[in-house]
């Protein structure tokens, strides 16, 4: 496939606007918060501010792995910051969140592979929070029951793990995770009571369609219930490249499969992100 030229017009997305939106931008700024909505600009950030829901990093800015497609920096993270629970709890209160989504770079290099703060973050948010509702998007923790349990025992409202890709192009996209081990942490969540999980995908890699809809079973298979597929979009020239824009019609059309697999929710379109209308999959 020749490398596409520019962008195609449904990728170009307009700056974010709303009341809503300003009044949270000017929050941010005063009280120097940390959303991954503004560190990565992404384009959705007038519609999910505007509905309450924003998304937070947790563990630092510097991850353990090195994924092709990720914009995050690669290296040795810093400590741990004990008081980041109480932080992140904070500034959802400011911000006046109603749906939070949290996340993290990979902490392999941590005993507990992060899983404690994690859980401490989520008891915080809940002490300051009591009507904010949560999404966790979780890494593997290499699949280590133990650390995916303080998870489990936290009951956030929704659990994902995004699988990123199909399973051929796994090794390429995140060279230290694992296709199998990814839907077994989804499985395990599943079976351990998570009454809510979700994956997301990103499209664009060089994957087939029948690729596509067989990483769908999968998901559907170990009873995954909320589905995001969206266009990867390369954060640098030193991250992989773009094969192929998806058509809007494709996205539409995967949107219905999913649908007719038994997902309860399916966002797809090429601006989809993994936390994009994130409120919505609570119910
Ligand atoms: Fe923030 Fe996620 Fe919405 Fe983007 S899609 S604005 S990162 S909550
Ligand atoms: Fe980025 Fe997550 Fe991969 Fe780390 S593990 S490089 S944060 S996608």
């Amino acid at each position: 496939v020749a490398p596409p030229k520019g962008k195609p017009k449904w990728l170009r997305v307009k700056l974010p606007t709303g009341k809503k939106y300003s009044q949270l931008r000017g929050l941010v700024d005063k009280y120097n918060l940390h959303t991954i909505c503004t560190s990565g600009s992404c384009p959705n950030m007038g519609e999910c501010w505007g509905e309450g829901t924003a998304t937070f990093m947790i563990l630092g800015n510097i991850c353990t792995r090195s994924c092709g497609f990720c914009g995050v920096q690669t290296g040795r993270p810093e400590n741990v910051d004990w008081s980041e629970p109480e932080k992140v709890a904070r500034s959802i209160k400011i911000m006046g969140i109603r749906h939070a989504v949290i996340t993290s770079v990979d902490r392999d290099d941590l005993k507990d592979m992060g899983s404690i703060i994690w859980a401490e973050t989520v008891k915080a948010v809940r002490r300051m929070n009591p009507n904010t509702t949560l999404e966790t998007l979780i890494p593997d923790f290499q699949g280590i029951e133990n650390h995916i349990n303080r998870i489990v025992h936290v009951a956030p409202e929704v659990v994902s793990h995004n699988m990123e890709t199909v399973k051929r192009l796994t090794r390429e996209v995140r060279i230290q995770a694992k296709y199998d081990r990814s839907l077994g942490v989804l499985k395990y969540l599943k079976d351990s009571g998570i009454n809510r999980t979700k994956s997301g995908i990103m499209l664009g890699l060089g994957e087939q369609e029948e690729e596509v809809i067989q990483t769908m079973k999968d998901l559907r298979k170990v009873n995954v219930d909320v589905l995001t597929i969206g266009q990867y979009l390369q954060p640098s020239k030193k991250h992989l490249p773009v094969k192929e824009f998806i058509l809007p019609e494709q996205f539409k059309k995967y949107e219905t499969l999913g649908l007719e697999m038994g997902f309860r929710y399916v966002e797809s379109g090429a601006l989809v992100r993994s936390s994009y209308k994130a409120h919505k999959h609570v119910d």
